[in-house]
C-alpha cells in the first residue's frame, strides 16, 4: 500500500516520518510540491494521495488521478472548494477532510490577541523600546467586567467560550443552531443585531458562506455599542474591511484582532523582505494601528493542530485504502 503526501511543509516532515514509522505496512512518498498539472504523474503508482494547498485541484489533475487508479484523496484541512466536484464524482474520488484538528489552538489565540489589545501591550511595547516606562493615558479595561458575544458556537466557539467563562465574562452567544447545552444555559440571543446591541466584545467564529458575506458592515457596526472589540480568526469574508476601517477612524471600534483578511490568499505566510513591500494598502491601513492586531491566519498553528492535520489525513486515506471507509468522508 502506498501513499503520497503533496505539499509537505518542514514543520509537517517530522509527524509525517513519525507516522510512517507507527505504520510500516505503508510505504509513503512526501513531496513539499503542491497538486498540479505539472506533479501530478508523481503519484502514478500510489493507492492514495494527501493533499494541503490553495491552489484548486483541478479536473486535469483529477481526471489524471483517475487515469492512475487512484480513487482517494485526503485533504490536511477543513476546506474542500477548491476541489473540482464534478472531476471528483466522474473519476470516483473519494475525499476526506480534517474538520478540527484543534479548536482550542484557535480559541486561545483569539483570547490571546483580545487580551493584549485590553492590556495595551503593543502601546506599552513601543514606548519601553523608546525607553519611556510610564503608565498613563495606557489605562487598560478587564475582561472580567465584559459581555463577550459569540457569534457561531460550533467547534471554536466553544473552545472560545470556555476560557472567556474562566476569565469570569459575562458571555452571550447567537448561531442559528444552538447547542443544546449552552441552551441550557441560557446563554443565546435571538438576532445578531441582539448581540450587538450587548457586547463590549465581538468574537467571531462563523463559517464563510455566500449569505454571510460581509456581515459585519456599517449597518452592522452602527448597532454595536461604541468602543466595542472586534475578534476575528473565522474568515475575511465575513468583514466588510472598508467599513472596518471607517468604524476604526471613527471610534465606534476600540480594537480588532484579525487573523484572516479578504484578499490574504498569496499575501499571508509569504516573505516580502519589508513592511513597505506588502503589496496590500489597505492591508497596511489595518497593519499600522498600534489599536488593530492583524496576524497573518496564524491562529491554527500549533504542534498539535499540525501534527493532527498530517495523522488525521494519513489516517483517512490508510483507512479509505484498506476498508473504502472514513469517518472524515466530505459530500462533494
Ligand atoms: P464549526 O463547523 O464547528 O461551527 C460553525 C458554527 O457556525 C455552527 O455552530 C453553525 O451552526 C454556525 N453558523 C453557520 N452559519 C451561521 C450563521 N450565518 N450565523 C450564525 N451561526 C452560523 O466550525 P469551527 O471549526 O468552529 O470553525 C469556525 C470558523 O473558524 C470557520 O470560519 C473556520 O473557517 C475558521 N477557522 C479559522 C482558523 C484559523 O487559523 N484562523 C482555523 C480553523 C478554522
Amino acid at each position: 500500500m502506498k501513499i503520497i503526501a503533496y505539499g509537505i511543509r518542514d514543520d509537517e516532515k517530522p509527524y509525517l516520518d513519525k507516522w510512517s514509522e507507527e505504520n510500516s505496512d505503508v510505504e509513503v512518498e512526501s513531496t513539499g510540491k503542491l497538486l498540479d498539472e505539472s506533479t501530478v504523474d508523481q503519484a502514478k503508482g500510489a493507492d492514495g494521495v494527501v493533499t494541503y494547498q490553495q491552489k484548486p485541484y483541478t479536473a486535469a489533475v483529477l481526471d489524471k488521478l483517475g487515469s492512475f487508479g487512484i480513487k482517494f484523496l485526503s485533504l490536511r484541512n477543513v476546506g474542500v472548494d477548491n476541489v473540482d466536484a464534478d472531476a471528483a464524482k466522474r473519476n470516483n474520488i473519494q475525499v476526506t477532510n480534517v474538520p478540527a484538528y484543534s479548536p482550542q489552538a484557535i480559541a486561545e489565540f483569539t483570547v490571546t490577541e483580545l487580551m493584549r489589545l485590553l492590556r495595551r501591550t503593543p502601546t506599552f511595547d513601543r514606548k519601553q523600546a523608546n525607553g519611556d516606562l510610564r503608565w498613563a493615558p495606557d489605562i487598560a479595561d478587564e475582561l472580567n467586567q465584559m459581555t463577550v458575544g459569540v457569534f457561531a458556537t460550533g467547534r471554536i466557539g466553544r473552545a472560545a467560550i470556555q476560557i472567556y467563562k474562566g476569565f469570569g465574562a459575562k458571555v452571550i452567544a447567537y448561531d442559528i443552531f444552538h447547542n443544546p447545552e449552552l441552551e441550557k444555559e441560557g446563554i443565546y440571543v435571538d438576532s445578531p443585531d441582539e448581540l450587538y446591541a450587548k457586547s463590549d466584545v465581538l468574537s467571531i467564529h462563523a463559517p464563510a458562506t455566500k449569505e454571510n458575506e460581509h456581515m459585519l458592515n456599517d449597518d452592522a457596526f452602527s448597532k454595536m455599542k461604541d468602543g466595542v472589540y472586534i475578534l476575528n480568526p473565522a474568515r475575511g469574508t465575513l468583514v466588510d474591511t472598508d467599513a472596518l476601517i471607517r468604524a476604526l477612524d471613527s471610534g465606534k471600534i476600540a480594537g480588532a484582532a484579525l487573523d484572516v483578511y479578504e484578499d490574504e490568499v498569496g499575501i499571508f505566510n509569504t516573505d516580502f523582505g519589508s513592511f513597505d513591500k506588502i503589496p496590500d494598502e489597505r492591508l497596511k491601513n489595518l497593519m499600522k494601528r498600534e489599536n488593530v492586531l492583524v496576524t497573518p491566519h496564524i491562529a491554527f498553528y500549533t504542534k498539535r493542530a499540525v501534527r493532527n492535520m498530517v495523522y488525521f489525513a494519513m489516517d483517512a486515506n490508510k483507512s479509505l485504502i484498506q476498508t473504502g471507509k472514513s469517518d472524515k468522508l466530505v459530500k462533494l
